[in-house]
């Protein structure tokens, strides 16, 4: 069953990456995420915004165009990234769906080394680097960057 009411359409970056043919509970699954990863994005902007913060949303990683920062302070240098749990391997929801699961381990493994490199080079860049899942908290996670972000003011 594909082309559900509830599928995404938005099809921003490489996080949306389309499945191979899946059973209707992997992309129940996936669309759940998705959605919800933009729904905890958009919270966090709006605190963000009340506090007084002025960011820049999916600004291209310097040299590596084709990655992209969630949330950028540029002038502080401070980049947010906010991952969801079933892409980018939570410890704690992350779990590979039974059908596939070797394709979606090396998919989810892909993504979660490309992160690791994407968090290197920014900070071999002098780029400060906070990643949080899309499990937490917003206020939680806008309380750990109004810090960081103030002190580089
Ligand atoms: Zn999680």
């Amino acid at each position: 069953v594909t082309g559900t009411a509830d599928e995404p359409t938005r099809t921003t970056g490489p996080r949306r990456d389309k499945p191979p043919a899946s059973s209707p509970t992997v992309s129940e699954r996936m669309s759940r995420q998705a959605q919800k990863n933009t729904s905890v994005e958009l919270e966090v902007r709006r605190r963000l915004h009340r506090c007084g913060l002025r960011y820049r949303l999916h600004v291209p990683v310097p040299g590596v165009p084709r990655r992209t920062i969630d949330i950028a302070f540029p002038a502080q240098h401070t980049a947010i990234f906010l991952d969801g749990c079933f892409w980018h391997g939570c410890p704690t929801h992350g779990q590979i769906p039974r059908s596939n699961s070797a394709w979606w381990g090396q998919k989810i493994q892909g993504n979660v080394d490309r992160d690791a490199n994407t968090t290197a080079h920014l900070m071999s860049l002098g780029w400060h680097v906070l990643r949080f899942w899309e499990h937490e908290a917003p206020e939680a996670v806008v309380e750990r960057i109004y810090p960081e972000i103030i002190a580089r003011k």
